[in-house]
Formats: C-alpha cells, structure tokens, sequence
C-alpha cells in the first residue's frame, strides 16, 4: 500500500480510498495507492504553503547546501538504478533497457539542475538618468508553491523534469503523478526524505486528474501549475488557473512531421523513423507519428520501413523486447479504435493495424507497430494524435510542399528532417513551427536544452536554463547611489 507524502510525513488519502496498479503487460495488479481527492491536495498545499512562507527552511537554505541535497538525490536515484527502471517496466510497460535509459537520464537532471544553482542569475544595470546616479539588478527568487502534474508516459523522467527545476530554484512543491503509474515516483519521495529535504518542502498526491489534480489547479494558494499532458487537460487547467492568475507552464500533445527527402541515408532514415514511431510503444509526446516521404524513394522507403516494424519483437517489458505494452487496456483501446477509424477513412493498411496476442501476450495490452500509407490531410489519423505505435505516410515532391504539409496541424511539438544537403535541412527546419527538431535523427533529448511547444502543444520549457527560469520570479531592484534630496520636486 503506497501512500501520499505530506509534510514529511506519508498518509493515506482522507476519504481511506485506494487504487489497484496494473502492470500493463499482464493486466495483473501490482500494487494499491493511495486514492486522493481534492481534500488531500489542499493538505499538500497547505504543507507547501507553510515550508515556504513560513519555515522557509528550503528557500533560506544557501545554494551550496540545496545542491548538495540534489545531488544527494541523483546518487540515490543512480544507486537504486534497478529498482527504479523495474518499476517503470512493470508499471508501464516500457522495455527494461528504455527504463534504464530513463534512470540515467533523471539522474543526469538533478546533477544538472543542482549544479545550475551556483551558476550566475541575473544582471547588473548602469542606469539613473533623471534621479542621480542609480544601479539596478536583478534577483532571480522561487515562485512560491508550485503544483506539478505529469502524466503516465515517462513516469519517473517527467517527475525529474519537473521536480528537479522546480527545487533547485527553491520553490516548495506538490507533485501529481499520472493515477496508471505513480509507482517510480513513491520511490523518489522515498529518496527524497532519506536525503532530507526539509518536511514540507516536496509534496506528493496520489490520485486522478477530476479529484486531486483539478483542486491543484483550482487553488488559490498555488503560485504556479506545470503540467504535461493531453491537450484537452492542459485547456482545462488553464481556464482553472484564472481564478488567482497563477502562473501556468503547458507541455501538451503533437502530431508531429517527420520529413525525408530523397537525398537522405535511407537506411539510417528507417531507424532513426522507428525510433521517432515505435519507442516507448510511441507514447511519446514528441512521436514522429507523420511521416513526409519524397514521392520519388517512398516506394522503397514504406517497404524497409514495415519489413523492419514486421522483424520486431513484442513482450513484457521485462525481457527487453524492441516494444513493450502500452500503458492501460484504455489506451490499447483509443489506439486501436483510431486504427479501425483511419482503414475506415481509407488510410492503406502496410502492416500490423491489430493487437498482439501471441502466447502470454494476450493477457497485456500489446498493439502491433502500425504504418498506414496513402494517407491525407483530411484523414483523422493524421491530424490526431494517437499516442501509440501507429504512423502515417504521405508522399511530397517539392521542399516548399513538404513544410506547408509539416506545418498543417494545430500541435506544434517537434519535428524532423532527414536529408544530405546541409542548407535545406537548415531551411527546412528554420520554418518548422515546432519547439523540438531534429536533423538526421529523431527523438533524442538532452537537459541542457529547453523542450516545449508550439501553437497547441503548449507554452512555457521544461529543461535547460530556461526551464529553471520557468519555475523563477525576477524581481527589479533599484539603488541610489547618492541618498539624500534627489531635487524633482522644489525644496518649500
Ligand atoms: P492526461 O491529460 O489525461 O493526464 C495527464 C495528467 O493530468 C495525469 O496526472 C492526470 O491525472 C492529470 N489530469 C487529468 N485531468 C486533470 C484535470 N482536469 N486537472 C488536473 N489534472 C488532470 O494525459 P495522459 O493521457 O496521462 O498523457 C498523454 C498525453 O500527454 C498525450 O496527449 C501526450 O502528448 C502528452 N504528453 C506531452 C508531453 C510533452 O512534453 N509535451 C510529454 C508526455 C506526454
């Protein structure tokens, strides 16, 4: 029985309510959680609000002592590298050696994050003219209670995301998981109070989006709400985020393009295309979930590309296969029904199009890798986002047709384009309307640099120096070099 984290202090919900955990690749219940509803995150607000307008242990702390405690945490977080990945393979059904990738990946965010603490903030201004000799600079100070809700795709490398940057700028927080997966992240919070972190300084709320998520973004003693999400969630909160002008950050869907001319390697444009499509079961926000073949090498293009999706292996998680499970028998089954939508509409079936159940797999939720050729832009299978193994081809023959088509979507999250010549892959991505790109490959990340969206995918960076901004106030302070009578007004 996994409980809340409150005020250093772990509980269950008010109400007694739990939750079963399914493990996505067996449909087998692996845990009960807490159940948590809008009245246990008013507790871990409160918590918050307390750590850090009161104690103010956490903010007062000095940089040097707040990044020892971080980087604290990434050791902890490196030492129990097993357990952590296991928990995100069996909670969510990614292969093992993803899972891994993605420990390493959140250990690399709290050195990061933890080292940027001491790193100069701010400026100095010369300036005064009018009122004597003045000075000006800047102080880059926590926001103040910040609630951060992450959903069920990376479990534990979206809690890092978040909690990494919000704590080192000294910000107290409340920390949501998504309700399918929030096993990686009681883990954290375990590491997190063995490592110290002052009691009410992070928070955690096990519990769904209608009860404890939207009384996060309802409250009115939160400073700021980061979330990463649907598109249609993040709406939500940012209309509940109105009532007291809390700061919103919004990491939401895509639909992203992925364009490949004819001059491209074609045989490092299919892998890098797999990677884009079928990793993490293409529950990746960034998916390059449409691809845009030159007319001229699609042929050759589509049939590498499904005799490679045809060639890989489908399992549990736990024995490394090149795709797991999705994450819940739901989304198995939006996945599913948009397939079944997209050979409605016409879309041409190249391979899988159907759940896997080959031996112990018909007790999970496996989708098999999905390609649909002869796609267009009226089809719902292109302009919505499936977030599972399910990618579209279209064919173009110019650049300028292949950016208008990339460009034809209301998500702006990320991109890609595969060519050899060096001035159009930087033309091509300079008029993509997307916050992530990629040239010659797809997907790959890195902390030190911002990732966020575009048009409907959202506003605000997660990562990098501008994703520790995210989670600042700068405040303006102003100094008069010479005290005394300035003389505006005349001296009566
Ligand atoms: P979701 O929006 O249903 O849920 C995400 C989180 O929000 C969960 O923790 C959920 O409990 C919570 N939530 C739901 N309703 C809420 C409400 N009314 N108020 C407050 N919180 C609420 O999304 P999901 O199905 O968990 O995740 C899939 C989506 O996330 C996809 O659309 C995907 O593109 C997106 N995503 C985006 C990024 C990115 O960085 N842009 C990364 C990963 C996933």
């Amino acid at each position: 029985m996994k409980k809340n984290y409150i005020n250093g202090r772990w509980s269950d919900a008010v109400s007694g309510a739990s939750r079963g955990i399914v493990n996505p690749a067996n449909g087998e219940v692996i845990a009960l959680v807490a159940d948590s509803g809008a009245e246990d995150s008013a507790l871990a607000v409160a918590a918050a609000k307390e750590a850090f307008y009161g104690a103010g242990a956490w903010r007062r702390m000095s940089g040097p002592n707040r990044a020892e405690l971080l980087y604290a945490v990434a050791d902890t977080i490196k030492a129990r590298t097993e357990e952590l990945a296991l928990l995100d393979t069996v909670n969510n059904g990614k292969p093992l050696r993803e899972a891994r990738a993605d420990v390493a990946d959140a250990v690399a965010c709290f050195r990061y994050y933890a080292g940027l603490i001491g790193k100069p903030q701010g400026g100095v201004y010369e300036v005064g003219d009018g009122f004597g000799a003045m000075h000006a600079y800047c102080l880059h100070e926590p926001i103040g209670v910040c609630a951060l809700i992450t959903p069920w795709n990376y479990p534990l490398l979206m809690a890092a995301w978040k909690l990494a940057p919000a704590l080192a700028a000294g910000n107290c927080v409340v920390f949501k998981p998504s309700e399918l997966t929030p096993l990686s992240a009681v883990l954290l919070f375990e590491i997190f109070d063995a490592v110290g972190l002052p009691a009410g300084t992070a928070n955690l709320v096990l519990g769904d989006g209608p009860g404890a998520g939207a009384a996060l973004a309802a409250s009115h003693d939160v400073d700021m709400i980061t979330f990463t999400g649907s598109t249609r969630t993040g709406q939500s909160i940012a209309a509940a985020a109105v009532g007291n002008l809390k700061k919103v950050a919004l990491e939401l869907g895509g639909k992203s393009p992925n364009l490949i001319f004819a001059d491209a390697d074609l045989e490092g444009a299919v892998e890098w295309a797999m990677i884009g499509i079928f990793f993490n079961q293409g529950e990746v926000c960034s998916a390059g979930s449409r691809i845009l073949v030159e007319a001229s090498i699609k042929p050759r293009f589509v049939a590498r590309l499904a005799e490679r999706a045809k060639a890989m292996t489908i399992g549990d998680g736990r024995h490394d296969p090149d795709m797991g499970a999705l994450a819940s028998e739901a989304q198995m089954n939006k996945v599913l029904a948009a397939i079944g939508a997209a050979r409605q509409q016409g879309a041409t079936l190249v391979c899988g199009g159907e759940r896997y159940i080959e031996g112990d797999c018909a007790r999970g939720f496996f989708v098999r890798p999905t390609i649909f050729d002869d796609c267009t832009g009226a089809m719902d299978i292109v302009r919505e986002e499936v977030f599972g193994p399910v990618v579209t081809i279209q064919g173009f023959t110019t650049e300028q047709e292949a950016i208008a088509m990339a460009n034809d979507t209301p998500y702006g999250l990320a991109g890609g384009v595969f060519t050899s010549d060096g001035a159009r892959a930087l033309r091509v991505i300079k008029e993509l309307r997307a916050g992530v790109t990629w040239i010659n490959c797809y997907n790959p990340t890195f902390n030190e640099a911002p990732w966020g969206g575009y048009k409907m995918s959202g506003y605000g960076r997660d990562l990098g120096v501008h994703g520790m901004a995210e989670y600042q106030q700068v405040k303006q302070v102003n100094i008069n070099l010479q005290p005394g009578p300035v003389g505006w007004y005349a001296q009566r």
